[in-house]
């Protein structure tokens, strides 16, 4: 049975669904690593169950690297990113009736 777990991106506060089988969310619950768990769910779809944020963020964050090519400050962007998932890391869980 599929069930619908809604995210909240962090950073643009979109609500997005992602689909996955009971069973694997709640192995996911249990500590499961979500590549594990879900498997046929694509890098964008596991990254909004882990951290919210939604693919069009993700880009935006990425597309950062390709504006220019310096490297004054390499870890900047990485910290950045750490910030965001941190903050991100509980996700709004809503519309079916499963808590972890
Ligand atoms: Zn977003």
């Amino acid at each position: 049975m599929l069930v619908y777990i809604t995210t909240v991106c962090p950073i643009c506060h979109e609500e997005h669904e992602v689909g996955v089988y009971q069973d694997d969310y709640l192995r996911w619950c249990d500590g499961a690593l979500a590549q594990d768990a879900f498997p046929y769910l694509n890098a964008n779809e596991r990254e909004m169950l882990i951290s919210g944020i939604c693919p069009a963020c993700w880009d935006e964050m990425f597309s950062f690297d390709d504006e220019d090519e310096e490297e004054d400050e390499p870890d900047y962007e990485d910290e950045l990113r750490e910030a965001d998932l941190e903050m991100g890391f509980n996700p709004y869980m809503g519309g079916y009736d499963y808590d972890c």
